[in-house]
């Protein structure tokens, strides 16, 4: 009998293509157990790897002489599920990557190469009949100790050591005794990290549920029943999409199968965890990357075990070990969480389609903003599109008013702030409530807009914004979609005005103004430079929700799912801010995040107001998105997307090079496009599917202290361009010298 086994090991050599993993073959010693997805060590090479058992055969052309054994297996169970198996080949195949690759992402990082153990304490229990426990007591003379101990072991559980040592004063001498008599039994036992605390906190009573709750109860409880379907929620903020969720996860706990809850980032939804934990207790796991190495492999344990049956976590939880699938939600899926664009890239979406559809598992994504793609799909049939347009109990939505900037600069106010918008905080404080800033700036570059006409300084070719680059950059403005350079003008090309510049407040700015104009109001600010650290979310929301704190300060990070009764003032500093980002994407970013962050306002009993300051009111993203019509919103923006050729009608993607070295990166990045030019020659079917390809240097030149070079593509969506695709994932691959190279497809964003 041969083991095949698939060693750790990415070098393209050892591991193979994606269409043809390399597996080795071990002999398995006659008195080891061993079955397919468990990981075992062997010899590799004169090393010890660790590898994973994908199957097994009677035959091997490997010469006896030659064949090793198997050491060992690291677990005593198979630590890949046959479905995550299957998973793993597919998407090898399909990102072009060998499967030792992918089967990583079905592990926690940390069991690889044994730097995570179980943690283990001493038990004890009775090793005689319960009923013979009193004539025990009765024979242990003098011993005060032992007969406690006894008492305490009568009610046949398992104790653990520190527990009796709470009761009885150093007991592990009479431990022994009794252990030695043959009485009791001393042994060890797995403790499991439970992060965040075990105990479940006050149960909750189930609120009656509103009529389109009920509804979409009504219609997929029956698919749950028998574990298929795929819907799409499209939900307004505050409809209750959380209690349907909750609702279903009861049900399909009580057919005895497991559920996912899939959440854009942990930290920014800590009520769903809350929420969870309170309905469900201890059969809930949390998986994110924010636990500690050992938490994050105890919850995997539990859930590998079947202990834990409802598991909520962030991207990489799709890939969890539960057997018995019966559904996953993938909530607020129009994030770009989701998508993981670096090798072996995946989108936890499809990935939970894909389990969903195998394991005979019912699917659910939900947002109040659809993405544009899976909004799209709903509409060809591949999704049940349910809707849920009201907020629970008739709350109203909150009203949205457009406030255009480029008045205030008219009428001399060059503050941050709006007129209406101090007026608005001001009357927010006096009523006690609280209030909601979002600052939404992120990346490296900013776009240059002029102040009095809210020009946006475009590039010619391509309709996105020229960028100018804060850091590092040469002072002129750029597209990095097709590589046009521009003077920064002096003066604005349509007004002449002279207040020309580009877009620089931040969070920071906004909390200083804060400070000058209410003094005695403590503010909290989000955003990457204040929520570092495992618990750095959790601090500032605490101190917001208990009130401490009236005004919180963020970027787009406060614009998530997050529930807070009291805020009734909502305020958008410049919604243009994300509208001009050189990305395709970006109108349906701003749209998403302008209704999301409305949607923070009025959730309690009282209502809410949203002020969005801008610098081009009569835009009509920022008009669909102040009406909170989404339809109107998806209709223009697929459309704009098939005439302008953009995804999903296209794909976009990358040859991304990095390098210590400048010149290493635009040499490697230059011998790329001319290999690309040359596959392009021999295969005129593939030339055919290409719209552009261009080699150029990213807007953000460098990164972490590497220099950046790309080469980007745009493609056609077409079979023969799948090809094409495996051949520059093949190239991607290939070591080059002094230069890391990475494939990106549809990446969530080309600076
Ligand atoms: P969404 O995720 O759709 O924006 P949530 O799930 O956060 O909305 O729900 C909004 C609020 O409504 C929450 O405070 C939730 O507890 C409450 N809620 C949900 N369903 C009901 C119901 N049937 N009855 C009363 N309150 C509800
Ligand atoms: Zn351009």
């Amino acid at each position: 009998m041969y083991a095949q086994v698939i060693v750790d090991i990415v070098h393209e050599n050892v591991a193979g293509s994606a269409a043809h993993p390399r597996t080795f073959s071990y002999l398995v010693p006659p008195d080891m157990k061993l079955s397919v997805g468990q990981r075992v060590e062997v010899p590799f090479a004169r090393m010890i790897k660790e590898g994973v058992v994908v199957g097994f055969t009677e035959e091997c052309d490997v010469p006896p002489d030659k064949l090793k054994s198997v050491r060992a297996p690291l677990e005593d169970y198979a630590a890949i599920l046959p479905c995550l198996l299957t998973l793993a080949r597919r998407m090898a195949e399909d990102s072009h990557c060998s499967l030792a690759e992918t089967l990583r992402l079905m592990l926690p990082a940390e069991m690889r190469g044994g730097r995570i153990q179980v943690k283990q304490q001493p038990v004890v229990q009775l090793a005689i009949p319960v009923t013979d426990v009193d004539e025990a007591i009765a024979k242990q003379g003098r011993s005060q100790k032992r007969r406690m101990l006894l008492t305490l072991l009568r009610d046949g559980e398992i104790h653990t050591v520190g527990d009796l040592k709470m009761l009885v004063r150093e007991p592990l001498e009479a431990i022994r005794q009794l252990e030695a008599a043959g009485l009791i039994r001393m042994t060890l036992q797995e403790v499991l990290r439970r992060p965040g605390g075990d105990a479940p906190e006050e149960p909750v009573p189930d609120p009656v549920l509103t009529a389109s709750q009920q509804e979409v109860l009504d219609v997929m409880l029956p698919d749950i029943a028998q574990g298929r379907g795929k819907y799409l929620l499209h939900g307004v903020t505050g409809s209750g999409k959380t209690e349907v969720f909750i609702r279903l996860v009861r049900h399909v706990l009580s057919q005895g199968k497991a559920a996912m809850i899939l959440v854009p980032e942990i930290a920014l939804t800590p009520q769903m965890v809350s929420w969870f934990r309170a309905r469900f207790g201890a059969v809930a796991a949390v998986l994110h990357s924010r636990l500690s190495a050992g938490e994050r492999f105890d919850e995997w344990r539990r859930i590998r075990r079947g202990d834990a049956r409802v598991i909520i976590g962030a991207r990489s939880a799709v890939f969890a070990p539960c057997e018995g699938l019966g559904l996953i939600v993938v909530d607020e899926e129009h994030e770009t969480t989701y998508l993981s664009d670096r090798h072996p890239r995946y989108d936890a979406r499809d990935v939970a389609a894909w389990r969903c559809e195998h394991e005979g598992a019912t699917l659910l994504l939900a947002s109040a903003t659809p993405s544009i793609l899976s909004f799209a799909k709903a509409r060809r049939g591949d999704y049940t599109l349910l809707e849920m347009p009201h907020r629970v109990g008739n709350r109203p939505m909150p009203e949205v008013t457009l406030v255009d900037m480029r008045k205030e600069i008219e009428n001399g106010n060059r503050s941050v702030f709006s007129g209406l918008l101090t007026q608005k905080l001001h009357e927010c404080m006096q009523r006690g409530e609280q209030a909601m800033l979002l600052m939404n700036r992120r990346g490296y570059n900013s776009f240059i807009s002029c102040r009095s006409c809210g020009l946006v300084m475009k590039c010619p070719n391509c309709d996105v914004a020229l960028t100018y680059h804060l850091y590092g950059g040469d002072g002129q403005l750029h597209c990095h979609y097709c590589g046009h350079v521009a003077p920064q003008p002096e003066k604005c090309p349509s007004c002449a005005g002279r207040y020309i510049r580009y877009f620089g407040a931040g969070t920071q700015k906004i909390e200083e103004e804060l400070h000058k104009l209410f003094p005695n109001v403590s503010v909290v600010r989000m955003d990457i430079d204040t929520t570092s650290g495992k618990e750095g979310h959790a601090k500032l929301l605490d101190e917001f929700r208990s009130g401490r704190a009236r005004i919180l300060v963020g970027t787009q990070m406060i614009a998530k799912g997050l529930d807070f009764p009291r805020v009734t003032l909502v305020g958008v500093v410049a919604a243009d801010m994300t509208l001009n980002l050189p990305d395709y994407r970006s109108r349906e970013r701003t749209f998403q995040l302008l209704t999301q962050v409305a949607g923070r306002a009025g959730r309690g009993t009282l209502p809410g107001q949203v002020i969005v300051q801008t610098y081009k009111p009569e835009d009509e993203v920022i008009v669909a998105a102040a009406q909170q019509d989404y339809r109107a919103f998806f209709q223009m923006e697929f459309d704009r997307r098939r005439t302008g050729l953009y995804p999903p009608f296209t794909i976009l993607s990358r040859l991304l090079v990095e390098s210590q070295s400048e010149r290493a990166a635009q040499i490697a990045a230059s011998a790329l496009h001319a290999r690309c030019l040359a596959l392009l020659e021999k295969h005129p079917q593939w030339k055919k599917r290409v719209l552009m390809m261009l080699l150029d240097q990213p807007s953000v030149k460098v990164l972490r202290g590497k220099a950046r070079w790309h080469v980007m593509f745009k493609l056609l969506v077409h079979p023969e361009t799948e090809a094409f695709v495996a051949a520059l994932t093949e190239m991607a691959r290939e070591p080059f010298e002094g230069a890391d190279v990475y494939f990106e497809y549809n990446p969530t964003t080309m600076m």
